[in-house]
């Protein structure tokens, strides 16, 4: 049985993450999504509200959960008995930390890969800070990001 994780902070989860998670849904048996509680961003949203966001969002898919976690990475991985840590690519000025990411976490862990998947042409441009920004202004993400998060946002925005 092969075990993917897919971290990431997913402030707020978008149709660019959900076409990842799918994909690598089909690819192994089981996909966890770790959500970062605390990156150098200053989060939108509590990690309880990514977390419901996100369940919402994978409700129909069997074998991906979602949960959180604090620390490294290649920890969480390990601790989870994964195969796999899968991250997107959108364009080349991801291509540098990720990869420096990726090599970091093959020095720790060489029995764990990552495997990059590269975005679907039509959410390249798509990215949480993105929608975030549209919903700041008051524009329309409804084509980047699926209705449940599009009321958090405009709830967050509300007040
Ligand atoms: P992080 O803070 O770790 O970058 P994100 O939530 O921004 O977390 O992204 C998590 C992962 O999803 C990263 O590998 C990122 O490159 C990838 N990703 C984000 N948006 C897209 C997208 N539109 N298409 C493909 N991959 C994406």
């Amino acid at each position: 049985m092969k075990t993917a994780i897919y971290p990431g902070s997913f402030d707020p989860v978008t149709y660019g993450h959900l076409d990842i998670i799918k994909r690598a849904s089909r690819l192994v048996d089981r996909v966890i999504i770790g959500i970062i509680p605390n990156s150098s961003k200053s989060p939108l949203f509590s990690v309880e509200e990514r977390l419901e966001m996100i369940k919402e969002c994978i409700k129909d898919i069997d074998n991906v959960e979602v949960t959180s976690f604090e620390g490294l990475t290649i920890n969480f991985a390990k601790q989870n008995g994964a195969d796999v840590i899968i991250r997107g690519l959108r364009a080349v000025t991801d291509f540098e930390y990720e990869m420096q990411l990726a090599q970091a976490n093959k020095t720790v862990a060489p029995e764990i890969e990552t495997v990059f998947y590269v975005t679907s042409s039509q959410y390249s441009f798509l990215s949480s800070s993105i929608v975030r920004d549209v919903a700041k202004y008051g524009g329309d993400n409804s084509r980047f990001v699926p209705d449940i998060v599009v009321k958090k946002l405009k709830e967050k925005f509300s007040r």
